[in-house]
């Protein structure tokens, strides 16, 4: 609810990358258990606004809060620990892993034992072992990918290769996940399908915030809709709101 402290707050945020303006003066705040929609012309900020939230990129000026801390200076792996996950456009799956080591890879990224005890694999190790691949499972059958563990992941349908990615970025039971075009290369089914699994993330406590061409999408999953054109947020409200915005009307017009 707008009461509610955000989960993410975006004070007046610019990015330059040498003489352009990727971001302008950007604000934005979202409450807790939102799925807020990111969209807006090609070139308008979109993936340089989830670079800048992720730690990827510093902003130039501005602040950035999420959980009720500034992280406006947080590096990629903090801001990970902290409980932002994200996911990329352009797939970024281990090829030569199967989708279940791709899954153990990600579930393993914080190690909490030495190289000694790994390597006189102490009780405690394999107690820590036996958890990550029940973990795995858990996280494989959740996103339908049980059936395609042992695969290779490039061998897969495009579809079910977003799913892993998400699964991946879900490992690490962040508060907020980002997704950059996930419905990107799928079909009307696989579309069907994700919807159904960004609505049981936010429902299982994760905030989603996405970035998405398809509308009718945005549409169907997003309370608020964020609309960014050259930099700036240009409007802001329910999707049937916004569509009918004549700011939003003449920058799409203008693609
Ligand atoms: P969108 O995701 O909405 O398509 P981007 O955030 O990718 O837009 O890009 C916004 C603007 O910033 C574009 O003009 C793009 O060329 C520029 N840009 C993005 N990343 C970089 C970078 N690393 N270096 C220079 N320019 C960049």
């Amino acid at each position: 609810s707008s009461t509610a402290e955000p989960l993410l707050d975006i004070r007046s945020v610019t990015k330059d990358f040498r003489g352009l303006r990727a971001l302008d003066d950007v604000s934005l705040t979202v409450a807790p258990g939102e799925i807020r929609g990111i969209v807006g012309p090609n070139g308008s900020g979109k993936t340089t606004l989830f670079n800048v939230i992720s730690g990827f990129y510093r902003a130039t000026s501005g602040q950035v809060r999420f959980a009720g801390r500034t992280t406006t200076t947080a590096r990629p792996y903090t801001l990970s620990l902290l409980g932002v996950a994200r996911t990329f456009q352009n797939l970024r799956l281990f090829g030569q892993l199967t989708v279940r080591e791709n899954i153990l890879v990600a579930l393993d990224r914080t190690r909490t034992h030495t190289i000694w005890q790994y390597a006189l694999w102490q009780p405690g190790v394999v107690r820590r072992e036996r958890r990550l691949r029940r973990r795995a499972q858990e996280l494989l059958e959740r996103f339908g990918l049980a059936d395609f563990a042992e695969s290779a992941p490039g061998s897969l349908p495009y579809g079910i290769q977003r799913r892993i990615e998400i699964a991946r970025a879900m490992a690490a039971r962040p508060r907020l996940l980002l997704l950059d075009e996930p419905a990107a290369g799928l079909n009307g089914e696989e579309v069907g399908q994700l919807a159904g699994i960004v609505r049981s993330i936010r429902d299982s406590g994760t905030t989603v915030v996405l970035i998405e061409h398809n509308m009718g999408l945005v549409m169907s999953l997003c309370e608020r809709v964020t609309v960014l054109s050259g930099g700036g947020v240009i409007a802001e409200g329910t999707p049937a709101e916004v569509v009918a915005a004549p700011e939003v009307i003449e920058a799409y017009l203008g693609d």
